[in-house]
């Protein structure tokens, strides 16, 4: 049993690539079939996230996938073979969902880290690509320190597999620009993060975007004082007060120059 468990997880991590690939076509088409909010057009927008996605696509192979693979070889400890698989893999990605809700919170609140987190947070308007829409070094850095946990907790690297896969649809997700009906998305709010709860994590209004920072699981902003009381409205201005969107070069040198 645990063996047949264990082959489909190995089976969900060697289909990462394919399920995201499908959940964003089908976020991609759904949004422009039922659009939560009217979409502007602002030039170059959908380049900017798909061009800092291409860079992170180019360097994963050679750093990021290395540097996972790394940590799960090195881990400090050995789980017994009596946990059960099932359950424990709920607990890892609750556990590394609550590591990236305190990640994200130190991208907003350290300065240098800000730095390149303010980069995601540039777009004017949202939809699935801006899940893409991340500087390199924050990519890197977050593969890194995501490392603290899988080796401490001992987690397996078909776990932080499946944890990946899950993540990236669940940004893709919330990011996206889908309209659900009204009771869906109540609903599903009380368990993940939904457009609604993101969308205000990216209103243009300093208050707001220093909040909202859960990923997969909804409980972590009320738990830790973080939800906005915002409610999100279609015509919500969406990026950084004041900020506008730079060219992607500009985006790319942003974290870098004297004044980010
Ligand atoms: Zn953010």
């Amino acid at each position: 049993m645990e063996a047949a468990v264990k082959s489909v997880f190995a089976a969900v991590g060697g289909w990462k690539p394919v399920i995201g690939a499908g959940v964003f076509v089908l976020l991609f088409a759904g949004e422009r079939l039922a659009a939560a909010a009217p979409r502007p057009h602002i030039r170059h927008r959908m380049i900017h996230n798909l061009g800092l996605w291409a860079i992170v696509l180019v360097l994963s192979p050679l750093i990021i996938a290395p540097l996972t693979a790394y940590g799960a070889n090195h881990l400090l400890w050995t789980r017994p073979e009596t946990m059960r698989v099932g359950a424990i893999l709920v607990a890892d990605i609750v556990l590394l969902d609550l590591w990236t809700y305190w990640m994200h919170r130190a991208w907003h609140r350290v300065p240098v880290m800000w730095r390149f987190h303010q980069v995601h947070h540039f777009d004017e308007f949202l939809d699935t690509t801006s899940a893409f829409r991340f500087h390199v070094c924050e990519v890197i850095a977050s593969a890194l320190l995501r490392l603290i946990p899988i080796t401490l907790l001992a987690i397996p690297f078909s776990h932080v597999i499946i944890f990946e896969t899950v993540f990236i649809c669940a940004v893709m997700f919330h990011h996206s620009n889908l309209r659900l009906p009204a009771g869906l998305e109540r609903v599903l709010s009380r368990i993940v993060v939904t457009p609604s709860i993101h969308w205000v994590h990216h209103h243009a209004v300093q208050r707001d975007t220093h909040s909202n920072y859960a990923t997969i699981f909804s409980l972590w902003d009320p738990l830790f004082a973080s939800r906005s009381g915002t409610q999100r409205r279609p015509e919500m201005k969406i990026g950084l007060e004041s900020v506008e969107d730079k060219p992607l070069l500009r985006l790319i040198l942003t974290p870098f120059m004297r004044k980010a």
